[in-house]
């Protein structure tokens, strides 16, 4: 029969939780100094979780271990996955850290959970660390408005996707796009409406990019689309369908209908290229739909070549 426990680990208090009173009598005070000692090496999560299951390892016969985060998206199965399970849900006065699960082929004897348990509680603040450096990592990327990535964060990812896509020859595409007319938006209906409106066609254009296409803000109501593994005839359709969606968007205010459209700039990664000639082709382009009445999609001529 397999087995599974549920448990709430409450660490407010930060003291030690036995489940039962043989707990402390086989719990190997060396391995929980060790595991200190491991666990301040780093700060990230991934790796901390790796620690921990490599030392319980070796007090616990353990099989694998996974654990889950939502709020961060985080799913992490390390060893493998066996039929008898022990979970806990992680907390302390201020936040939830996450479920982990122990699992093994063999049912968990009693002082074996007493020493996880206790070895939990060693890892609860470094996790809690960790969850922090992650999440700061990721604010630090993000634009808060629109929670699209930054220009930081815009920066790191081409200059990583360039060097990829040269060296295995994949073809790779960049849009920059501009709202048309923004200013007469904010101007008409109010800055805080004109937030609205970013927010929107944020949402809007998530929608109609792939999942491994990426949208940054590259600044006020400018935007860029990086397309990994696109041919142009690709980034051409993707590029269209973004922009014929904003075009069709049905933001109302005081019982009007707002109109938005973009124009964008679309340019494809050549042999030579850098991070900067490649956006700046792309804002070329851009431009040239702007001249050309905007609501529209141009390709810059070196791509066409
Ligand atoms: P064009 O079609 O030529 O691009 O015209 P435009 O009005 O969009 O361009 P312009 O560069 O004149 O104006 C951009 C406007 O975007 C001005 C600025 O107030 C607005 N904007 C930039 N960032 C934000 C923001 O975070 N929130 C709001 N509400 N407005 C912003
Ligand atoms: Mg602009
Ligand atoms: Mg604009």
């Amino acid at each position: 029969m397999p087995t599974q426990l549920g448990n709430t680990v409450d660490f407010s208090e930060a003291k030690v939780i036995f489940s039962s009173p043989e707990a402390y009598t086989h719990f190997d005070a060396e391995i929980r100094f060790r595991l200190i000692q491991a666990l301040q090496t780093t700060l990230d999560l991934e790796q901390l979780l790796h620690i921990f299951f490599d030392h319980v390892q070796t007090v616990v016969n353990l099989e694998g271990l996974s654990y889950k985060l939502d709020l961060l998206g985080i799913e992490l199965t390390l060893g493998r996955q066996s039929i008898h399970t022990g979970s806990y849900r992680l907390i302390t006065q201020q936040d939830f850290l996450g479920e982990i699960t122990f699992c093994n082929n063999k049912r968990f004897p009693e002082k074996d959970l007493a020493v996880l348990e206790n070895l939990l509680n060693v890892l609860v603040f470094p996790l809690r660390n960790a969850i922090r450096h992650r999440e700061a990592l990721s604010a630090a990327l993000e634009d808060p408005l629109t929670g699209a990535g930054n220009r930081l964060a815009l920066n790191n990812t081409l200059q990583r996707e360039i060097i990829r896509a040269q060296r295995y020859e994949q073809s790779m595409g960049v849009l920059m796009i501009d709202l048309d007319n923004f200013k007469s938006i904010n101007d008409k209906y109010g800055h805080q409406t004109g937030d609205e409106v970013l927010r929107t066609i944020v949402d809007a254009m998530r929608n109609e990019i792939r999942g491994s296409d990426v949208l940054f803000r590259y600044g006020g109501e400018e935007f860029v689309v990086l397309l990994t593994s696109t041919t142009l005839a690709s980034a051409r359709y993707i590029a269209e369908r973004v922009r014929s969606r904003i075009n069709g968007l049905e933001i109302e205010k005081n019982g009007e209908r707002i109109p938005t459209s973009i124009s964008v700039g679309l340019s494809m990664l050549q042999p030579e290229d850098s991070v900067r000639r490649l956006l700046e082709r792309a804002d070329y382009a851009m431009y040239c739909a702007k001249n050309e009445g905007r609501n529209k999609v141009k390709v810059c001529r070196e791509e066409l070549a």
